[in-house]
Protein backbone atom coordinates (compact mmCIF):
# COMPACT_ATOMS: atom_id res chain seq x y z
CA UNK A 1 0.00 0.00 0.00
CA UNK A 2 3.18 2.00 0.60
CA UNK A 3 4.00 1.92 -2.88
CA UNK A 4 0.45 2.57 -3.97
CA UNK A 5 0.66 6.02 -2.13
CA UNK A 6 4.16 6.61 -3.96
CA UNK A 7 2.44 6.16 -7.29
CA UNK A 8 -0.30 7.95 -6.20
CA UNK A 9 1.66 11.11 -5.10
CA UNK A 10 3.86 10.30 -7.85
CA UNK A 11 1.22 11.40 -10.21
CA UNK A 12 -0.39 13.40 -9.16
CA UNK A 13 2.90 15.94 -9.10
CA UNK A 14 3.14 15.14 -12.74
CA UNK A 15 -0.56 15.93 -13.41
CA UNK A 16 0.16 19.78 -11.18
CA UNK A 17 3.65 19.96 -13.30
CA UNK A 18 1.84 19.40 -15.96
CA UNK A 19 -1.52 21.95 -15.47
CA UNK A 20 1.35 24.75 -14.81
CA UNK A 21 3.11 23.86 -17.91
CA UNK A 22 -0.33 24.25 -19.45
CA UNK A 23 -0.19 28.56 -19.69
CA UNK A 24 -1.91 30.79 -21.74
CA UNK A 25 0.16 32.32 -24.01
CA UNK A 26 -1.11 35.50 -25.67
CA UNK A 27 -0.85 36.57 -28.66
CA UNK A 28 2.70 38.46 -27.95
CA UNK A 29 3.54 34.92 -26.89
CA UNK A 30 3.99 36.37 -23.34
CA UNK A 31 2.24 34.98 -19.71
CA UNK A 32 2.03 36.05 -16.16
CA UNK A 33 6.01 36.78 -15.08
CA UNK A 34 7.47 35.19 -18.01
CA UNK A 35 9.91 38.26 -18.10
CA UNK A 36 10.18 37.95 -13.99
CA UNK A 37 13.74 36.96 -14.05
CA UNK A 38 15.15 39.19 -16.03
CA UNK A 39 13.36 41.99 -15.11
CA UNK A 40 15.06 41.50 -11.65
CA UNK A 41 18.04 42.89 -13.15
CA UNK A 42 16.55 45.10 -15.33
CA UNK A 43 14.02 46.94 -13.75
CA UNK A 44 15.94 47.41 -10.64
CA UNK A 45 19.06 48.77 -9.68
CA UNK A 46 21.92 46.97 -6.69
CA UNK A 47 25.07 47.58 -4.98
CA UNK A 48 26.95 45.84 -8.45
CA UNK A 49 25.21 48.03 -11.62
CA UNK A 50 27.37 50.47 -13.32
CA UNK A 51 26.54 53.87 -12.09
CA UNK A 52 25.09 55.41 -15.10
CA UNK A 53 22.90 52.42 -15.29
CA UNK A 54 19.26 53.60 -15.15
CA UNK A 55 16.84 50.72 -13.93
CA UNK A 56 13.60 51.05 -15.99
CA UNK A 57 10.73 49.05 -17.63
CA UNK A 58 11.79 50.47 -21.78
CA UNK A 59 15.19 48.18 -21.21
CA UNK A 60 12.80 45.41 -21.38
CA UNK A 61 10.76 46.46 -23.89
CA UNK A 62 13.48 47.52 -26.37
CA UNK A 63 14.28 44.30 -26.17
CA UNK A 64 11.86 42.07 -27.28
CA UNK A 65 10.47 44.74 -29.47
CA UNK A 66 13.00 46.46 -31.06
CA UNK A 67 16.64 45.02 -30.46
CA UNK A 68 18.03 43.00 -33.43
CA UNK A 69 20.67 40.92 -32.93
CA UNK A 70 23.09 38.74 -34.98
CA UNK A 71 24.89 35.78 -33.49
CA UNK A 72 27.97 34.44 -35.68
CA UNK A 73 28.53 30.70 -35.62
CA UNK A 74 25.94 28.19 -34.52
CA UNK A 75 28.63 25.77 -32.63
CA UNK A 76 29.64 25.48 -29.35
CA UNK A 77 29.68 28.45 -28.33
CA UNK A 78 26.28 29.71 -30.73
CA UNK A 79 24.41 26.63 -29.24
CA UNK A 80 24.55 28.09 -25.77
CA UNK A 81 24.64 32.10 -27.27
CA UNK A 82 21.09 31.73 -29.09
CA UNK A 83 19.76 29.42 -25.70
CA UNK A 84 20.63 32.33 -23.42
CA UNK A 85 19.27 35.08 -25.71
CA UNK A 86 16.10 33.38 -26.71
CA UNK A 87 15.47 33.10 -22.83
CA UNK A 88 16.46 36.72 -21.92
CA UNK A 89 13.64 38.18 -24.38
CA UNK A 90 15.59 38.78 -27.81
CA UNK A 91 13.09 37.77 -30.05
CA UNK A 92 14.52 39.05 -32.99
CA UNK A 93 17.79 36.87 -33.86
CA UNK A 94 19.93 36.29 -36.83
CA UNK A 95 22.42 33.50 -37.36
CA UNK A 96 24.67 32.91 -39.50
CA UNK A 97 26.73 29.63 -40.15
CA UNK A 98 28.56 28.12 -42.60
CA UNK A 99 29.10 24.80 -41.60
CA UNK A 100 26.61 21.73 -41.45
CA UNK A 101 26.60 19.30 -38.57
CA UNK A 102 28.70 16.20 -37.79
CA UNK A 103 28.05 13.81 -36.07
CA UNK A 104 31.14 14.63 -33.09
CA UNK A 105 29.41 18.05 -33.04
CA UNK A 106 26.48 15.98 -30.77
CA UNK A 107 28.73 15.59 -27.10
CA UNK A 108 27.71 19.42 -26.76
CA UNK A 109 26.16 21.46 -29.43
CA UNK A 110 22.85 20.64 -27.68
CA UNK A 111 20.73 21.95 -30.13
CA UNK A 112 21.66 19.14 -32.54
CA UNK A 113 20.08 15.80 -32.37
CA UNK A 114 21.45 12.93 -34.73
CA UNK A 115 18.79 13.02 -37.56
CA UNK A 116 20.48 16.37 -37.83
CA UNK A 117 23.48 15.09 -39.18
CA UNK A 118 24.61 16.47 -42.74
CA UNK A 119 22.17 19.58 -42.48
CA UNK A 120 23.30 23.29 -41.67
CA UNK A 121 24.35 24.08 -38.62
CA UNK A 122 22.18 27.57 -38.43
CA UNK A 123 18.72 26.20 -39.66
CA UNK A 124 18.43 23.66 -37.02
CA UNK A 125 19.70 25.56 -34.34
CA UNK A 126 16.95 28.10 -35.68
CA UNK A 127 14.30 25.80 -36.21
CA UNK A 128 14.79 24.25 -32.35
CA UNK A 129 14.89 27.50 -31.36
CA UNK A 130 12.06 29.07 -32.56
CA UNK A 131 9.99 25.66 -31.77
CA UNK A 132 10.71 25.75 -28.15
CA UNK A 133 10.52 29.08 -27.07
CA UNK A 134 7.69 30.81 -28.07
CA UNK A 135 7.75 34.44 -29.77
CA UNK A 136 11.19 34.00 -30.68
CA UNK A 137 12.00 34.53 -33.89
CA UNK A 138 15.80 33.09 -35.60
CA UNK A 139 16.58 33.47 -39.01
CA UNK A 140 19.16 31.59 -40.08
CA UNK A 141 21.72 31.97 -43.08
CA UNK A 142 23.56 29.05 -44.05
CA UNK A 143 26.28 31.33 -45.64
CA UNK A 144 29.59 32.99 -44.93
CA UNK A 145 30.06 36.36 -43.11
CA UNK A 146 31.94 37.36 -46.34
CA UNK A 147 29.00 36.95 -48.11
CA UNK A 148 27.13 39.59 -46.47
CA UNK A 149 27.83 43.33 -47.64
CA UNK A 150 27.52 46.41 -45.20
CA UNK A 151 23.78 47.15 -45.47
CA UNK A 152 23.31 43.50 -44.49
CA UNK A 153 25.40 44.43 -41.32
CA UNK A 154 24.36 47.69 -40.65
CA UNK A 155 20.78 46.48 -39.46
CA UNK A 156 21.70 45.19 -36.12
CA UNK A 157 22.21 46.52 -32.59
CA UNK A 158 24.54 44.53 -31.68
CA UNK A 159 26.90 41.24 -33.18
CA UNK A 160 28.04 38.44 -30.79
CA UNK A 161 30.35 35.82 -32.21
CA UNK A 162 31.29 32.39 -31.13
CA UNK A 163 33.32 32.13 -33.93
CA UNK A 164 36.42 29.48 -33.74
CA UNK A 165 38.80 31.12 -36.53
CA UNK A 166 40.87 34.05 -36.27
CA UNK A 167 40.93 35.13 -39.59
CA UNK A 168 37.36 35.30 -39.15
CA UNK A 169 37.10 37.45 -36.35
CA UNK A 170 39.51 40.26 -37.75
CA UNK A 171 36.82 40.23 -41.41
CA UNK A 172 34.10 40.67 -39.01
CA UNK A 173 35.92 43.80 -37.12
CA UNK A 174 37.12 45.01 -40.17
CA UNK A 175 33.47 45.19 -41.33
CA UNK A 176 32.36 47.08 -38.02
CA UNK A 177 35.51 49.59 -38.34
CA UNK A 178 34.13 50.23 -42.15
CA UNK A 179 30.76 51.00 -40.49
CA UNK A 180 32.67 53.84 -38.50
CA UNK A 181 31.06 57.62 -39.94
CA UNK A 182 33.35 60.01 -38.81
CA UNK A 183 32.55 63.97 -39.09
CA UNK A 184 34.98 66.34 -39.12
CA UNK A 185 37.76 63.57 -37.74
CA UNK A 186 34.86 62.66 -35.03
CA UNK A 187 33.42 59.51 -34.35
CA UNK A 188 30.10 59.51 -34.67
CA UNK A 189 28.61 56.99 -31.88
CA UNK A 190 25.28 56.50 -33.24
CA UNK A 191 27.24 54.84 -35.90
CA UNK A 192 29.08 52.07 -33.57
CA UNK A 193 27.44 48.25 -33.37
CA UNK A 194 29.23 47.37 -30.59
CA UNK A 195 30.58 44.03 -30.97
CA UNK A 196 31.24 40.48 -28.55
CA UNK A 197 33.60 38.62 -29.27
CA UNK A 198 33.86 35.05 -27.51
CA UNK A 199 36.45 31.83 -27.79
CA UNK A 200 36.87 28.80 -26.40
CA UNK A 201 39.68 26.18 -26.58
CA UNK A 202 39.73 22.96 -24.72
CA UNK A 203 39.04 24.13 -21.04
CA UNK A 204 40.28 27.91 -21.55
CA UNK A 205 37.86 30.48 -22.77
CA UNK A 206 37.30 34.42 -22.84
CA UNK A 207 34.83 37.10 -23.89
CA UNK A 208 35.64 40.46 -24.60
CA UNK A 209 33.43 44.05 -25.71
CA UNK A 210 34.55 46.20 -28.62
CA UNK A 211 33.35 49.07 -29.55
CA UNK A 212 34.74 49.49 -32.76
CA UNK A 213 36.41 52.77 -32.53
CA UNK A 214 36.45 53.89 -28.93
CA UNK A 215 37.93 50.40 -27.35
CA UNK A 216 40.49 48.10 -28.22
CA UNK A 217 40.12 46.39 -31.61
CA UNK A 218 40.57 42.45 -32.24
CA UNK A 219 43.46 43.72 -34.29
CA UNK A 220 45.05 45.89 -31.78
CA UNK A 221 45.68 43.16 -29.32
CA UNK A 222 46.93 40.71 -32.44
CA UNK A 223 50.26 40.10 -30.26
CA UNK A 224 47.97 38.11 -27.99
CA UNK A 225 47.74 35.52 -30.94
CA UNK A 226 49.81 33.13 -31.56
CA UNK A 227 52.03 34.03 -34.46
CA UNK A 228 51.03 32.01 -38.01
CA UNK A 229 53.61 29.91 -39.85
CA UNK A 230 52.93 31.21 -43.39
CA UNK A 231 56.31 31.02 -46.14
CA UNK A 232 56.55 32.99 -49.19
CA UNK A 233 55.71 30.94 -52.42
CA UNK A 234 58.79 31.43 -53.87
CA UNK A 235 61.09 30.04 -50.81
CA UNK A 236 58.44 27.30 -50.54
CA UNK A 237 58.38 26.75 -54.44
CA UNK A 238 62.47 26.80 -55.03
CA UNK A 239 65.13 27.76 -52.13
CA UNK A 240 63.76 26.00 -48.92
CA UNK A 241 65.41 26.66 -45.94
CA UNK A 242 63.62 25.44 -43.03
CA UNK A 243 62.29 21.96 -42.60
CA UNK A 244 58.76 23.76 -42.53
CA UNK A 245 59.21 24.72 -45.81
CA UNK A 246 59.82 21.24 -47.12
CA UNK A 247 56.29 20.22 -45.41
CA UNK A 248 54.27 23.41 -47.07
CA UNK A 249 55.48 22.33 -50.43
CA UNK A 250 54.03 19.01 -50.52
CA UNK A 251 50.82 20.03 -48.52
CA UNK A 252 50.14 23.40 -51.20
CA UNK A 253 52.15 21.93 -54.07
CA UNK A 254 52.53 18.24 -54.20
CA UNK A 255 49.21 17.12 -52.06
CA UNK A 256 46.67 18.31 -55.21
CA UNK A 257 48.64 17.53 -58.08
CA UNK A 258 49.04 14.18 -56.73
CA UNK A 259 45.88 13.33 -55.09
CA UNK A 260 47.29 10.54 -52.92
CA UNK A 261 44.51 9.37 -51.65
CA UNK A 262 42.56 9.65 -54.79
CA UNK A 263 40.29 11.87 -56.00
CA UNK A 264 35.56 12.04 -55.12
CA UNK A 265 34.48 9.70 -57.43
CA UNK A 266 31.29 10.47 -58.83
CA UNK A 267 28.94 7.02 -60.24
CA UNK A 268 27.88 7.85 -63.86
CA UNK A 269 25.13 6.12 -65.32
CA UNK A 270 25.81 5.33 -68.90
CA UNK A 271 23.60 3.55 -71.06
CA UNK A 272 21.00 3.12 -68.29
CA UNK A 273 19.68 -0.31 -68.31
CA UNK A 274 20.66 -3.24 -71.16
CA UNK A 275 18.45 -6.27 -71.60
CA UNK A 276 21.04 -8.60 -72.72
CA UNK A 277 19.80 -12.45 -73.06
CA UNK A 278 16.48 -11.43 -70.48
CA UNK A 279 19.36 -10.59 -68.18
CA UNK A 280 18.95 -6.99 -66.66
CA UNK A 281 22.01 -5.17 -66.64
CA UNK A 282 22.89 -2.04 -64.91
CA UNK A 283 25.28 -0.55 -66.23
CA UNK A 284 27.70 2.46 -64.04
CA UNK A 285 30.43 3.85 -65.39
CA UNK A 286 33.05 5.65 -63.11
CA UNK A 287 33.92 8.91 -63.33
CA UNK A 288 36.32 10.50 -61.44
CA UNK A 289 36.04 14.29 -60.61
CA UNK A 290 39.01 16.61 -60.89
CA UNK A 291 38.92 17.13 -56.35
CA UNK A 292 41.27 15.67 -55.04
CA UNK A 293 40.07 14.37 -51.38
CA UNK A 294 40.91 17.49 -48.60
CA UNK A 295 44.18 16.87 -46.22
CA UNK A 296 42.74 16.38 -43.12
CA UNK A 297 45.07 17.30 -40.06
CA UNK A 298 43.64 14.82 -38.12
CA UNK A 299 43.25 11.59 -40.83
CA UNK A 300 46.99 10.22 -39.77
CA UNK A 301 47.34 8.72 -43.30
CA UNK A 302 47.25 11.90 -44.36
CA UNK A 303 49.85 13.49 -42.17
CA UNK A 304 51.95 10.28 -42.78
CA UNK A 305 51.82 10.60 -46.38
CA UNK A 306 53.05 14.31 -46.06
CA UNK A 307 55.60 13.23 -43.21
CA UNK A 308 56.85 10.73 -46.07
CA UNK A 309 56.99 13.35 -49.02
CA UNK A 310 58.22 16.23 -46.66
CA UNK A 311 61.27 14.01 -45.30
CA UNK A 312 62.27 13.08 -48.92
CA UNK A 313 62.55 16.79 -49.94
CA UNK A 314 64.45 17.63 -46.96
CA UNK A 315 66.59 15.33 -47.68
CA UNK A 316 67.23 16.77 -51.74
CA UNK A 317 67.93 20.44 -50.21
CA UNK A 318 69.92 18.58 -46.73
CA UNK A 319 67.50 19.83 -44.26
CA UNK A 320 67.21 18.40 -41.07
CA UNK A 321 64.41 18.61 -38.64
CA UNK A 322 61.32 17.32 -40.25
CA UNK A 323 59.52 15.04 -37.76
CA UNK A 324 55.71 13.82 -37.59
CA UNK A 325 54.95 16.09 -35.14
CA UNK A 326 56.28 19.33 -36.67
CA UNK A 327 54.28 17.93 -40.06
CA UNK A 328 50.83 17.60 -38.33
CA UNK A 329 51.65 20.93 -36.23
CA UNK A 330 52.25 23.04 -40.01
CA UNK A 331 49.48 20.82 -41.60
CA UNK A 332 46.74 21.60 -38.95
CA UNK A 333 47.91 25.45 -38.63
CA UNK A 334 46.44 24.74 -35.01
CA UNK A 335 44.46 28.26 -34.95
CA UNK A 336 43.75 28.39 -30.83
CA UNK A 337 39.95 29.97 -30.43
CA UNK A 338 41.87 32.70 -27.72
CA UNK A 339 41.63 32.33 -26.52
CA UNK A 340 32.37 42.26 -13.99
CA UNK A 341 29.98 44.08 -12.32
CA UNK A 342 31.15 47.12 -13.99
CA UNK A 343 30.59 46.34 -17.47
CA UNK A 344 33.22 43.79 -18.83
CA UNK A 345 36.11 46.16 -19.57
CA UNK A 346 36.94 45.02 -21.79
CA UNK A 347 38.50 41.58 -21.34
CA UNK A 348 37.84 38.27 -19.43
CA UNK A 349 39.55 35.26 -19.51
CA UNK A 350 38.25 31.94 -18.22
CA UNK A 351 40.50 29.02 -17.25
CA UNK A 352 39.64 25.24 -15.83
CA UNK A 353 42.32 23.17 -16.51
CA UNK A 354 43.32 23.05 -13.11
CA UNK A 355 40.90 24.45 -11.02
CA UNK A 356 39.17 27.39 -11.88
CA UNK A 357 41.09 30.82 -12.74
CA UNK A 358 39.68 33.54 -13.95
CA UNK A 359 40.19 37.51 -14.54
CA UNK A 360 40.04 40.52 -16.98
CA UNK A 361 41.66 43.66 -17.83
CA UNK A 362 41.57 46.33 -20.33
CA UNK A 363 42.68 45.19 -23.29
CA UNK A 364 44.36 48.96 -24.99
CA UNK A 365 43.79 50.62 -27.92
CA UNK A 366 46.92 50.42 -30.02
CA UNK A 367 47.61 53.91 -31.69
CA UNK A 368 48.32 53.11 -35.04
CA UNK A 369 46.80 49.90 -35.58
CA UNK A 370 46.24 49.32 -39.01
CA UNK A 371 42.56 48.38 -38.76
CA UNK A 372 40.66 50.89 -36.24
CA UNK A 373 43.29 53.65 -36.10
CA UNK A 374 42.72 56.15 -39.22
CA UNK A 375 46.78 56.29 -39.30
CA UNK A 376 48.26 55.28 -42.53
CA UNK A 377 50.43 52.36 -42.72
CA UNK A 378 54.06 52.95 -43.19
CA UNK A 379 56.67 49.94 -45.16
CA UNK A 380 60.13 50.95 -44.20
CA UNK A 381 62.79 49.09 -47.10
CA UNK A 382 65.30 50.08 -48.92
CA UNK A 383 65.14 50.26 -52.80
CA UNK A 384 67.11 46.75 -52.50
CA UNK A 385 65.11 44.87 -50.73
CA UNK A 386 63.02 42.00 -52.52
CA UNK A 387 59.05 41.89 -52.85
CA UNK A 388 59.42 38.49 -50.93
CA UNK A 389 60.94 40.70 -48.17
CA UNK A 390 57.26 42.83 -47.87
CA UNK A 391 55.41 39.75 -48.29
CA UNK A 392 57.28 38.17 -44.99
CA UNK A 393 56.79 40.98 -43.04
CA UNK A 394 52.92 41.70 -43.88
CA UNK A 395 52.81 37.53 -43.06
CA UNK A 396 54.78 37.97 -40.03
CA UNK A 397 54.59 41.06 -38.42
CA UNK A 398 52.55 40.22 -35.03
CA UNK A 399 50.27 43.34 -35.40
CA UNK A 400 49.93 42.65 -39.08
CA UNK A 401 49.61 38.37 -39.29
CA UNK A 402 48.48 38.83 -43.24
CA UNK A 403 47.55 35.49 -44.39
CA UNK A 404 47.75 35.59 -47.92
CA UNK A 405 48.03 39.15 -48.49
CA UNK A 406 47.61 40.39 -52.29
CA UNK A 407 49.61 43.74 -53.35
CA UNK A 408 48.93 46.05 -55.63
CA UNK A 409 50.44 49.53 -56.73
CA UNK A 410 49.48 51.66 -59.31
CA UNK A 411 52.47 53.03 -61.39
CA UNK A 412 51.84 55.03 -64.56
CA UNK A 413 48.44 55.65 -63.77
CA UNK A 414 47.86 52.10 -63.99
CA UNK A 415 47.23 49.47 -60.78
CA UNK A 416 49.74 46.56 -61.59
CA UNK A 417 49.00 43.48 -59.59
CA UNK A 418 52.86 42.85 -57.93
CA UNK A 419 51.50 39.60 -56.02
CA UNK A 420 48.72 37.40 -55.57
CA UNK A 421 48.75 34.38 -54.03
CA UNK A 422 44.98 33.09 -54.28
CA UNK A 423 44.55 32.53 -57.88
CA UNK A 424 47.19 29.94 -58.97
CA UNK A 425 47.47 31.11 -62.42
CA UNK A 426 47.91 34.63 -61.44
CA UNK A 427 50.13 33.50 -58.62
CA UNK A 428 52.34 32.00 -60.89
CA UNK A 429 52.51 34.73 -63.13
CA UNK A 430 53.25 37.47 -60.22
CA UNK A 431 55.76 34.79 -58.51
CA UNK A 432 59.08 35.93 -60.59
CA UNK A 433 58.36 39.78 -58.74
CA UNK A 434 58.96 37.75 -55.30
CA UNK A 435 62.47 37.93 -56.46
CA UNK A 436 62.68 41.22 -57.53
CA UNK A 437 63.99 44.31 -55.76
CA UNK A 438 61.22 47.62 -54.84
CA UNK A 439 63.69 49.11 -57.54
CA UNK A 440 63.16 46.65 -60.30
CA UNK A 441 59.94 46.56 -59.53
CA UNK A 442 59.39 50.52 -60.74
CA UNK A 443 58.03 51.44 -56.68
CA UNK A 444 59.52 54.81 -55.94
CA UNK A 445 59.82 56.32 -52.30
CA UNK A 446 56.22 57.60 -51.34
CA UNK A 447 54.86 54.93 -53.38
CA UNK A 448 51.51 53.68 -52.11
CA UNK A 449 50.65 50.11 -51.76
CA UNK A 450 47.29 48.56 -51.37
CA UNK A 451 47.30 44.88 -49.75
CA UNK A 452 44.48 43.36 -49.71
CA UNK A 453 44.02 40.24 -47.56
CA UNK A 454 41.52 37.73 -46.00
CA UNK A 455 41.82 39.08 -42.60
CA UNK A 456 39.92 42.34 -43.20
CA UNK A 457 37.07 43.48 -46.26
CA UNK A 458 39.15 46.49 -46.65
CA UNK A 459 42.00 47.01 -48.93
CA UNK A 460 44.70 48.34 -46.31
CA UNK A 461 47.01 51.35 -47.75
CA UNK A 462 50.18 51.16 -46.97
CA UNK A 463 53.15 54.07 -48.03
CA UNK A 464 56.44 52.89 -49.03
CA UNK A 465 59.37 54.68 -47.35
CA UNK A 466 62.46 53.97 -48.58
CA UNK A 467 65.26 53.80 -46.29
CA UNK A 468 68.93 53.72 -47.30
ZN1 LIG B 1 42.52 48.39 -33.54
Amino acid sequence: SINKVHSFQKERRVRVFLSRMAVDVGSSGDWDGRWSHVQKFLERSGPFTHPDFEASDETLQFLLETCKILVIGAGGLGCELLKNLALSGFRHIHVVDMDTIDVSNLNRQFLFRSKDVGRPKAEVAADFVNSRVPGCHVVPHFKKIQDFDESFYRQFHIIVCGLDSIIARRWMNGMLLSLLVYEDGVLDPSSIIPLIDGGTEGFKGNARVILPGMTACIDCTLELYPPQINFPMCTIASMPRLPEHCIEYVRILQWPKEKPFGGTYMLILSGARLLINNLLLFVWSLCPTTYGVALDGDNPEHIQWVFQNSLERAAEFSITGVTYRLTQGVVKRIIPAVAAYIPLNNYLVFNDVDGLYTYTFEAERKENCSACSQVPQKLQFPPSAKLQEVLEYLTENSSLQMKSPAITATLEGKNKTLYLQTVASIEERTRPNLCKTLKELGLADGQELAVADVTTPQTVLFKLNFTS
